[in-house]
């Protein structure tokens, strides 16, 4: 099977889930960093502006309306400002149709909003052409779906490796480190193991291993346990967790799942395309939540944040 065939069914696997997904996570043009744990939680960000305390990630105001046919629109956001903090986990949570996904193929650098703005490391992304934007993609997020969409014909090893080959690693450096993340991940003795040899859960691992062969500094997932049985699905909250904090990682996670938004650091919760909470202390929410989040009032994260 040829590299152009396995991007096709990567493609496709990943339009499954995602109509303007590229390919697999987290492509690098250059080589990245061997994955390395980081220790750092909750710091100030720097930016490469110099812009101290940036959150990771940052949308003031979105908003985005689907047209379905030529009469008829729905209104998926309504002006959603969200600030989320390096090394956070978050989960977000809301009633279907709340706008969730949404926001996040927008946080995603998937889909570009109507109006307001998107910040990826303090850098505004909504307004990046589509080759930049995948850039960001492939430096900063890595991406993990409720159905895994692992290649079914690879390995587990060539699954995780071959998002790496993607972002231009060498094969043999790619294997190297996607054997250490399947390590990690628990499933050192699966590396040769088919998609179909596996647990939902062990494929799971296999799909987080691959969300970080990048070294993104965020993973986004949509819906990651719902596809799991309980206890599969507690051992992947765990993993994630374990990840989030050993590694610095910012995971923001669309689930309906009580369990993962109990293992989240916060919740931020939708309802009708707005924010309806951010699940911060008053004083940060008053820091993070523009003058209303319906109408972009522009953002200001206040000094109040830094004292709460
Ligand atoms: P959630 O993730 O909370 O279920 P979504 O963000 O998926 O909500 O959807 C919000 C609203 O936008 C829903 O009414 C949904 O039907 C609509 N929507 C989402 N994606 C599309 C799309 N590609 N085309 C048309 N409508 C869409």
């Amino acid at each position: 099977m040829t590299l152009d065939s396995l991007r096709a069914e990567a493609r496709a696997l990943e339009m499954r889930d995602c109509e303007r997904v590229s390919s697999l996570p987290a492509h690098r043009a250059t080589a990245a960093p061997r994955y390395r744990p980081r220790t750092v939680r909750n710091t100030a960000h720097t930016t490469t502006k110099g812009d101290l305390m940036a959150p990771v990630i940052r949308t003031t105001g979105v908003a985005k309306r689907y047209k379905l046919g030529k009469d008829n629109q729905v209104i998926a956001l309504r002006g959603a400002s969200v600030a989320i903090d390096a090394g956070e986990m978050v989960a977000i949570v809301g009633p279907s149709g709340s706008g969730k996904s949404t926001l996040m193929h927008l946080i995603g650098c998937l889909d570009a909003p109507d109006k307001g703005s998107v910040f990826i490391n303090g850098r505004r992304v909504d307004n990046l052409s589509g080759k930049a934007l995948t850039k960001v993609r492939a430096t900063e997020i890595g991406f993990i779906f409720q159905g895994f969409n692992l290649i079914t014909t690879l390995s587990a090893i060539d699954n995780v490796a071959l998002a790496a080959e993607y972002a231009g690693v060498a094969r043999r450096e790619a294997l190297e480190r996607a054997r250490e993340l399947l390590a990690v991940v628990g499933l050192a003795d699966r590396r040769q193991h088919l998609p179909s040899e596996l647990s939902g859960g062990q494929q799971q691992r296999v799909a987080i291993a691959r969300a970080l062969i990048n070294s993104p500094s965020i993973v986004l997932g949509d819906e990651p346990t719902g596809d799991l049985d309980s206890s599969s699905s507690d051992e992947i909250i765990a993993l994630m967790r374990q990840l989030n904090v050993e590694t610095g990682t910012t995971f923001v996670l669309v689930t309906h799942n009580p369990e993962v938004a109990a293992a989240c650091d916060r919740t931020i919760s939708m309802r009708d395309g707005m924010v309806a909470d951010h699940g911060l202390a008053d004083c940060r929410t008053a820091a993070v939540r523009p003058a209303t989040d319906a109408r972009d009032a522009g953002f200001s994260p206040s000094p109040v944040a830094a004292s709460c």
